[in-house]
């Protein structure tokens, strides 16, 4: 008879996890669990320790499903975050894993894959789905021919699907102007957006080196831009 615990033939692959937030899923405590993987190649991204899919980790999914059994009734929710969550087809299994735990699910994505998203929605109570740019403009930041079409998709999967959600539009200062993210925010909100953020990225350390400002730069910049807008 198999057990909530058995080895999956392809089980989900974390490359960190976070046994305890209170900011990852509004109002709930929450664990988090990073994907290991992404193909997109964000040029402001943070953490590009977590992009290659095949790179060793030091976490087992069948361990990080243990720990989460022993902190039932202590903890509300489970994340799935990255890296990007949905490039692995496993997901869907480990996802129910988590729910037969008796945990609601939240999912953090950059909408890279809006088919799977779609049979994934059905699945999850809450999605905080990233924002990068107008679709035209999203090659210049994710390095990805074609990356807008797919994240807009997911927008609008995830707008279709009902399910409680919060759009982030990340905001780079020398890659996403005011008035750009202005559009992008006004577009989301007549799409129907329930929730709209802004998440500045965290410019002290990008992928892209020449992208690196100090704190004091970035805020100079923003600054900038607030005034021209
Ligand atoms: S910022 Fe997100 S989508 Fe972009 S490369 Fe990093 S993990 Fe992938």
């Amino acid at each position: 008879m198999s057990t909530l615990f058995d080895t999956h033939p392809k089980p989900f692959r974390v490359g960190g996890f976070v046994p305890l937030t209170t900011v990852d899923y509004p109002g709930e405590l929450s664990a988090v669990v990073f994907a290991q993987g992404c193909p997109w190649r964000c040029r402001y991204c943070h953490n590009p320790n977590l992009l290659p899919a095949r790179a060793d980790t030091q976490w087992r999914w069948q361990d990080v499903l243990k720990t989460l059994e022993r902190r039932r009734g202590l903890l509300d929710a489970v994340v799935f975050s990255g890296g990007e969550p949905v490039m692995q087809s496993c997901i869907r299994d480990a996802i129910m894993q988590v729910r037969a735990l008796g945990f609601k699910v939240g999912l953090h994505s950059a909408g890279i894959y809006p088919k799977r998203l779609a049979g994934l929605l059905p699945l999850i109570d809450w999605i905080g789905l990233d924002v990068k740019a107008l679709p035209a403009n999203y090659p210049g930041i994710t390095t990805v021919h074609a990356s807008g079409r797919a994240a807009w998709a997911s927008v609008a999967q995830v707008l279709a699907s009902k399910v409680a959600h919060q759009f982030r539009i990340t905001v780079h200062p020398l890659l996403t102007p005011a008035e750009q993210v202005d559009e992008i925010e006004r577009r989301l909100l007549d799409l129907g957006a329930q929730e709209v953020v802004r998440q500045p990225v965290r410019t002290e350390r990008c992928f892209d080196k020449s992208l690196e400002l100090s704190f004091a730069e970035a805020s100079e910049t923003q600054q900038e831009q607030r005034l021209e807008a």
